[in-house]
């Protein structure tokens, strides 16, 4: 039997020595046969690009197999000679059906089971599994389903009114793209997507219904892998606040949608690079980008022109505005980074929390009532400024003053 999968070799004599092993896995053939001469003798062949011969390991020098992840399509095999640590990633189901057959082999229980003889196994490296594909009609779509084994999916243009839930199950899927479709909703699950890093979702129509459901976008396992986001052209009227939690996120595209604001929170994003949100209606940004390490920031065509202005009253009130006490403790909570979660505190609370605005000064503010506009040179502030022609880049920015240092 022969397993398509990764596999990462840890020799544990480099460990011993302390020898760094610069791990990686490799896109490997794991082989199981028998010994053509000696009865009851089993092996393992494992191929790689890098290892076209072959390295053979006795079934019976297996030390130890770990099969804690086996649900996630990982596995162990530890060899007592050689000393190697086989790390196996791949398809679950494949990788189930290979250990089951290699406990027979360990067990001595293979009478049902047909093996091949070693020497008529014959495995390249070159035998891949499917990893990209590209949709561009709709009779492109496999009978079988999409491949589990994809990392990169292209469905592009083909006027997708519904988001195809067999897109859940690929667990090792790295890419998206499903632009310039008519896709109106995004199913929750899709939070929970394991490995996706980039998803391009331009050109849809996630904005055309009044109330949006992002819980698709805050899955536990989304917000911790996403680097790139792209929702130009969605007709998207507003950002949620908790786009913030996001923070493995580097680009984030928002061009030719309705929006007339960004969330307060936006700038709590740390990794934020790349930055575009041309064709918006947007006369303010948030002083929470002003602590954003933005490289790129492209805010043509919206309404900047627009005269904000911060009445005098308003100025005042925000003199004399003292937060309360669920404000003064809250800001404490979030500058000391306290954990909090709603098995601790009431649900309610959570959210003041997580949608907590930012200080020019970079300190947290729970306060979003008292702010003032305030104008800024946006090339001073970031590297490249794609900005209208013929106007200078001062824009103004809704700014949030904390208690401790900032406010004037
Ligand atoms: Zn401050």
């Amino acid at each position: 039997m022969k397993l398509i999968c990764q596999i990462f070799i840890i020799n544990r004599l480099h460990s011993n020595l302390n020898i760094r092993c610069n791990g990686k896995y490799l896109k490997s053939t794991l082989a199981l046969g028998q010994d053509p001469i000696v009865k009851n003798e089993y092996f393992l062949i494992h191929f790689s690009s890098v290892n076209k011969t072959g390295t053979k390991y006795r079934v019976k020098n297996i030390k130890q197999v770990f099969v804690k992840y086996l649900s996630e399509g990982k596995a162990t095999l530890r060899f007592e000679e050689p000393p190697h640590d086989l790390c196996i990633k791949g398809e679950t189901i494949q990788l189930k059906c290979f250990m089951r057959l290699l406990k027979s082999c360990v067990s001595g229980d293979t009478k049902e089971r047909h093996l091949p003889n070693l020497s008529n196994i014959s495995v390249t490296a070159k035998e891949s599994v499917p990893t990209k594909l590209i949709i561009n009609d709709r009779s492109e779509f496999p009978s079988k389903g999409l491949p589990r084994t994809l990392e990169t999916l292209h469905i592009v243009g083909l006027k997708l009114c519904n988001f195809r839930r067999e897109i859940l199950l690929l667990k090792h899927l790295v890419v998206l793209d499903l632009s310039n479709n008519e896709i109106e909703t995004i199913p929750a699950e899709f939070g929970r997507m394991p490995s996706l890093c980039e998803l391009h979702l331009a050109n849809n129509k996630l904005g055309v219904n009044e109330k949006i459901d992002w819980r698709w976008l805050f899955g536990p396992q989304l917000i911790k892998m996403l680097k790139l986001l792209d929702l130009s052209g969605n007709n998207l009227k507003y950002l949620p606040k908790c786009i913030w939690k996001l923070q493995k996120l580097i680009t984030l595209k928002l061009d030719d949608n309705m929006l007339n604001q960004l969330p307060a929170t936006l700038g709590r994003i740390n990794s934020l690079r790349y930055l575009t949100i041309s064709k918006n209606m947007l006369s303010s940004l948030p002083c929470s980008l002003l602590q954003c390490h933005l490289e790129y920031i492209d805010l043509s065509s919206n309404n900047f022109h627009h005269n904000n202005i911060t009445s005098q009253l308003q100025r005042n009130l925000y003199k004399y505005y003292v937060g309360s006490l669920v404000h003064l403790s809250s800001e404490i909570v979030l500058r000391n980074k306290f954990f909090y979660a709603s098995n601790l505190i009431p649900w309610t609370l959570v959210q003041f929390l997580d949608d907590a605005n930012m200080c020019v000064c970079g300190a947290p503010v729970v306060n979003n009532k008292f702010y003032v506009n305030n104008k800024f040179e946006l090339k001073d502030l970031f590297r490249v400024v794609v900005f209208d022609n013929n106007r200078n880049s001062t824009v103004d920015f809704k700014c949030y003053y904390c208690y401790k240092c900032c406010r004037r």
